[in-house]
C-alpha cells in the first residue's frame, strides 16, 4: 500500500516538507490582505485599450520582457520593484501559471523563487522536469501586489493579454493552474480549487489541469498527496507533440 510518506518520497520533498516548529522558518502564513491598500485601477495607457491588446499580441518573445518592463497599465508599477514576466524553456511543452509574484520573486526579476518555489521545483523533479527542461513558468500578474494581497479584478485584467501572448508564443501542449486565481483567470470562472481539480479543462483547446497552489500545500500537508494526483492526471492528459 503506498502511504503519504511514499508519496512525499516520490515528489522528493522529504524531509524539508515536515512540520517546523514556529521558531524554525514555519511555512508562510497565508498572504496578508490589508484592506484599502490596493490601489484603484487607474488605467494610464496612452493607446486604447484594444490597441494595447493588438499591440500585446503581437509581441515577440525577444521584446516581450521589455514590454512588461515599460507597462503601467495599473497601480502596481508604482510599488514594483522588477517586473516578473516569466522563467523556462521557450520549447517547453508543459506551462505552469501561478498568482502573482510575492517578496523574493520582486526582488529578483524571476517568477518562483521563495518558499514556494521550492516546492514547485521538487513538485518538477517529481516529474523528471525543471525550470531549464521543458517548463515554463509565469503568473497571471506580473508585478507584485502590495502585501501579497489577491490581485483585484482590474489588475488580471490588464495583465491577461500578457498571460495570453505568453501562451500563444510557447504552445504548450499542457497548463498546469496552480491555484484559484490561475484557474478562475484562464478558464474565466469563479470557482474552488475542489470543483475544478480531478478533470480535463481547455483554455484555447489546450489541455488545463487545475491543482493546489504550492503556498498553500506548504500550509496542508494532507493535500500534496491530491496535488500528485492532479500532476499525474497532468502528466496523461498532454496534448499530442505539434506536427
Ligand atoms: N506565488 C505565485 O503565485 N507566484 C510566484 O511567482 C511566487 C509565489
Amino acid at each position: 500500500m503506498t502511504t503519504r510518506t511514499d508519496i512525499l518520497a516520490e515528489l522528493n520533498l522529504l524531509p524539508q516538507w515536515r512540520r517546523r516548529s514556529s521558531t524554525s522558518g514555519a511555512a508562510p502564513a497565508a498572504p496578508a490582505i490589508t484592506p484599502g491598500a490596493g490601489f484603484t485601477d487607474t488605467v494610464v495607457v496612452s493607446d486604447g485599450a484594444s490597441v494595447r491588446i493588438e499591440r500585446i499580441a503581437a509581441l515577440s518573445w525577444d521584446a516581450f520582457a521589455a514590454d512588461v518592463d515599460a507597462c503601467t497599465a495599473c497601480g502596481l508599477c508604482r510599488t514594483r520593484h522588477r517586473t516578473v514576466p516569466g522563467v523556462g524553456d521557450l520549447d517547453a511543452d508543459w506551462l505552469f501559471v501561478g498568482e502573482a509574484p510575492g517578496a523574493e520573486e520582486d526582488a529578483r526579476g524571476e517568477p518562483f523563487v521563495g518558499q514556494a518555489g521550492r516546492l514547485l521545483d521538487n513538485m518538477l523533479a517529481a516529474l523528471q522536469l525543471s525550470r531549464q527542461k521543458n517548463v515554463y513558468i509565469a503568473n497571471v500578474l506580473k508585478c507584485r501586489p502590495p502585501n501579497n494581497r489577491t490581485p483585484e479584478p482590474g489588475e488580471s485584467e490588464q495583465c491577461r493579454p500578457y498571460l495570453d501572448r505568453q501562451i500563444a508564443l510557447l504552445r504548450p501542449r499542457l497548463i498546469v493552474a496552480l491555484g484559484r486565481s490561475a484557474a478562475s483567470t484562464l478558464l474565466n470562472v469563479d470557482a474552488t480549487i475542489a470543483s475544478l481539480r480531478g478533470r480535463v479543462h481547455r483554455y484555447r483547446n489546450v489541455p488545463l489541469i487545475v491543482t493546489y497552489h504550492p503556498a498553500y500545500l506548504l500550509r496542508n500537508l494532507p493535500d500534496k498527496a491530491k496535488a500528485w494526483d492532479d500532476l499525474l492526471l497532468a502528466r496523461r492528459s498532454l496534448a499530442p507533440p505539434h506536427a
